[in-house]
């Protein structure tokens, strides 16, 4: 999750704003695809496309990427490029599982320990198939939190998506900058934002997605799933160009790869992720939801839509209480 850009600029003053501005002439317009994709190779592009993620802003790691400002991927888990149809959830969801155990990895964090129970809350008041609760820090758990210093300030949480071993993003890594160890530096609705961003954190590792995946521009990212022409433009730019421009040097089989990609799909009808059932497939159908991918000032308690959401993915156990009398 990330900081809304407007938020940051509002705080910083006049002299970041300028700074944005600055970047963003630099990096040309939306559909010149040649200031978006870091350095990322068009083998990178094709994998994370074909995964259903929008490219722009990826971070290579040297284990993976980090997309959509707080999502790590790992090399190993992306796939083949396919088709998916498309509040939006993952390929893989977690089985095998009543109780999910979570913990504040680090003892020294003591002011975490009630905003990761104020996440908690928020799941089991939802009333799903998995309970979830808080074990000690010397315990096992499946979900870690792990205070963490992004290399991006505006990044406020990582998480990652359950793997195809059915088993919950096993580390949630927070902003150790944003969020003091302390309990008593938690003022105001400090607690209340920090729990957000947990139980939004929590949400990748059972699977769910942003909310914004059909456009990102609602939330804070840019949107070039719906924007045509950055694609056409992308196929376009020649490798001379390319080379002169970046250093990168594509072969025609790569180019060839992402051609045949973009010319099978409409993509004005092509959703990069799988919606949920019974939620809006449109961003703008929740401005509330607890998994847009960028936060303001506000917290987001689950909306009607977001509990349409997990109780599909973990809808409640039946039970014996149905007894006819
Ligand atoms: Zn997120």
């Amino acid at each position: 999750m990330k900081i809304r850009k407007l938020v940051c600029a509002l705080l910083l003053g006049i002299a970041v704003l300028s700074a944005c501005k600055k970047n963003d002439s630099a990096s040309k317009s939306q559909d010149d695809p040649t200031g978006k994709l870091n350095g990322l190779s068009i083998t990178d592009v094709i994998k994370l496309v074909g995964a259903g993620f929008d490219p722009s802003f990826t971070v290579k790691t040297t284990d993976g990427y980090l997309v959509e400002g707080d999502i790590f991927v790992s090399n190993a888990s992306l796939r083949d490029p396919r088709k998916i149809t498309g509040q939006y959830m993952t390929d893989d969801i977690v089985e095998n599982y009543d109780t999910i155990r979570l913990k504040v990895n680090d003892s020294t964090y003591t002011g975490w320990i009630a905003a990761l129970d104020n996440a908690i809350a928020r799941y089991n008041g939802v009333k799903l198939k998995l309970t979830f609760i808080r074990v000690p820090q010397d315990s096992t758990a499946e979900i870690n939190l792990v205070p963490y210093v992004f290399p991006d300030p505006s990044t406020l949480g990582q998480s990652v998506f359950p793997g195809a071993n059915k088993k919950p993003g096993s580390e949630i890594k927070l902003k150790s900058t944003e969020y003091p160890k302390k309990a008593e530096d938690y003022a105001g609705n400090a607690l209340s934002l920090f729990a957000c961003v947990i139980t939004h954190e929590i949400g990748h590792a059972i699977g769910m997605r942003h909310t914004d995946a059909g456009d990102r521009t609602f939330s804070c990212l840019p949107n070039l799933y719906g924007n045509a022409t950055f694609f056409k433009n992308l196929a376009k730019y020649t490798n001379r160009q390319m080379n002169k421009l970046y250093g990168v040097n594509w072969s025609d089989a790569d180019w060839n790869g992402i051609r045949d990609i973009y010319n099978g799909r409409n993509e004005f009808s092509y959703s990069p992720a799988a919606n949920i059932p019974g939620t809006p497939a449109t961003a703008n159908g929740d401005p509330g939801s607890w998994m847009l991918a960028c936060m303001g000032d506000n917290d987001r308690p689950f909306t009607k839509n977001d509990t349409i959401a997990l109780k599909y993915l973990y809808p409640v156990k039946k039970d014996t209480v149905n007894i006819a009398k």
